[in-house]
């Protein structure tokens, strides 16, 4: 196996026989199996386009198929086999309708060359063959066809198309659906069989999918506050009551409302862990009584934070770990989520709710969770709350209270190189103040950073699809301001990545030409040296460094 795919790569080079996360070798190369198969089925969707060939169903096939990959969302081998032998027939399906419209339309046999990838993709016609060809060619393949600074630029492209899938189902099961999204997923997946793209043309595709990443995370916060009303600041409680409980973690809102709808009156209690913590800021979700609170932290902490929790776990939409025995009979997953022997909660039916009654029997007969804190923390400076800051923080900045904003958003995980974000909060001055989103926040928000008159330092926007919030603040305070630019705002970018969530947020800044943006605790592995020189020259891009260095840099503006 090959997997650069996250944060946690082996090395910061590629996890080669078995994930960091959990991920075997036969599923590692599955995936490369999918994504070489959607690229296939990309270049006759993107043609067949022309002749209005594709339907709704190869669209979401397509979207769900690359969310699949989505680190720590699925581990079963089975669906992916079952994926890619869909692409394969949605591909010829579509090949044939395709290349018969064509003749139909030209009178003459469809003779447009094909890139020479896609020529050996399209000869793979059976599973069997594809499997053994891939496994022996696929990698090595690409590998030899690009240069190594396009094929690292193409494979970033190819993550955040997964991120950019992963958002559309996360849409798709709000009812929203856009068309813009489902095609550059499969314009970018044509894209990459190009043998002769420039990094220049890479990148153009990568801003491209920055702003699209953008406006998907706004399509999905928009539709939350206006089905669950606009998050509020809201304190959570981080201790444990005396109910048994269901404990949920991901970003699904309509999974959490269904169970507490189904256990209110039942004397089980719902917490959430990790991201979810967003939840108690919704007013339809935090009118209910038995949301109890948050429990524990970021979701690397799983194993050690689930076996306390005594009762039953729902992941929702990612971030499963390989389950530990001590709670393997207690965890479900629902959604995209998998795991090979992990029960699996089915989808919601049209206009019914998805019965959590198998978790709410296990909940009745679970002791309380054991408490792992007392303190508490406050989220929900969403789009209103975050707004309704703009002049007063403007006046502040005019006034030189507050010095610098600094946006420390992303995603938490292992590396222990990961304390430079509660270093660097701890290290700054009272007149910085900090927005955030995702779950990069468990590495400062339960510190006591104070206030600057009367507004708290850490501003939490909520799951990483708030960051879409923040850009909207510091747009309005630009506006505020009088500048010409997110760039003459006093303003730092300091980003956690460990997977396509933060690829997203940090293509998304470089879409809107924002500068002085750090990244860490390593360096996407993907980016070689040169191009990390080139995105240092056009964004100030870099790494993290020392906390000092760091802090004395972004103070003078770098
Ligand atoms: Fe390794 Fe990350 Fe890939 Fe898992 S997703 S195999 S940890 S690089």
């Amino acid at each position: 196996m090959f997997c650069y795919h996250c944060q946690e790569a082996k090395k910061n080079v590629a996890c080669d026989t078995t994930g960091i996360c959990g991920k075997k070798a036969d599923v590692s190369s599955l995936h490369d199996l999918l994504t070489y198969t959607l690229k296939g089925l990309a270049f006759f969707t993107t043609r067949a386009e022309a002749f209005d060939l594709v339907n709704d169903k190869t669209h979401r096939f397509i979207a769900k198929a690359l969310y699949s990959m989505v680190t720590n969302v699925n581990f079963t081998a089975a669906e992916f086999v079952a994926l890619i032998d869909e692409s394969m027939r949605r591909r010829e399906s579509i090949k044939q309708q395709f290349l018969a419209a064509y003749e139909l339309k030209q009178g003459a046999a469809f003779s447009e060359p094909l890139p020479e990838e896609a020529r050996w993709l399209s000869e793979q016609n059976t599973l069997d063959a594809f499997i053994e060809k891939g496994e022996q060619e696929g990698v090595q393949k690409a590998l030899e066809w690009l240069d190594p600074d396009v094929h690292g630029l193409q494979e970033c492209l190819l993550y955040a198309v997964k991120g950019l899938g992963a958002m559309a189902v996360h849409n798709l099961h709000l009812g929203i659906e856009n068309q813009s999204h489902y095609q550059f997923m499969q314009d970018a997946l044509a894209f990459t069989l190009n043998k002769d793209n420039s990094t220049d043309q890479v990148m153009e595709q990568l801003l491209h999918c920055g702003q699209l990443g953008l406006d998907a995370m706004q399509q999905f916060e928009q539709h939350n506050a206006e089905r669950f009303g606009q998050p509020e600041p809201t304190t959570v409680h981080l201790d444990s009551w005396s109910n048994p409980a269901i404990l949920v973690s991901g970003h699904d809102l309509q999974d959490i409302e269904d169970l507490l709808i189904q256990t209110q009156g039942t004397g089980v209690d719902v917490y959430t862990h990790g991201e979810a913590l967003s939840a108690h800021a919704y007013p339809a979700l935090k009118k209910y009584f038995n949301l109890a609170g948050n429990y524990g932290g970021a979701w690397q902490d799983q194993k050690t934070e689930f076996p306390k929790f005594n009762g039953p776990i729902l992941v929702t939409t990612n971030s499963i770990q390989q389950p530990k025995k001590t709670y393997l009979q207690k965890i479900f997953s629902t959604g995209m989520v998998g795991w090979p022997d992990v029960p699996h909660i089915a989808d919601r039916k049209p206009g019914q709710r998805k019965d959590f009654s198998a978790l709410i029997d296990i909940a009745k007969n679970s002791e309380a969770p054991t408490p792992l804190s007392e303190t508490s923390v406050t989220t929900g400076y969403g789009h209103q709350a975050l707004q309704a800051l703009v002049e007063p923080v403007a006046t502040m900045i005019k006034e030189d209270k507050i010095k610098r904003v600094l946006v420390m958003a992303g995603t938490d995980g292992r590396h222990k190189e990961r304390r430079y974000f509660t270093q660097l909060a701890e290290a700054l001055p009272q007149n910085v103040l900090i927005l955030t989103a995702g779950d990069n926040k468990y590495r400062f928000n339960q510190l006591d950073m104070g206030e600057i008159e009367g507004i708290p330092r850490v501003l939490d926007a909520g799951q990483s699809t708030g960051f879409c919030h923040i850009i909207e603040f510091l747009k309005s305070l630009q506006q505020q301001l009088h500048l010409d630019s997110l760039n003459a705002l006093p303003l730092s970018f300091d980003l956690a990545w460990y997977e396509q969530k933060t690829i997203l947020m940090m293509l998304a800044l470089f879409s809107l030409d924002c500068r002085n943006l750090r990244i860490g605790p390593t360096l996407p592995p993907f980016f070689t040296e040169n191009i990390l020189h080139q995105l240092d020259a056009r964004f100030q891009f870099k790494g993290i460094g020392e906390v000092e260095a760091d802090l004395e840099a972004m103070l003078a503006g770098q």
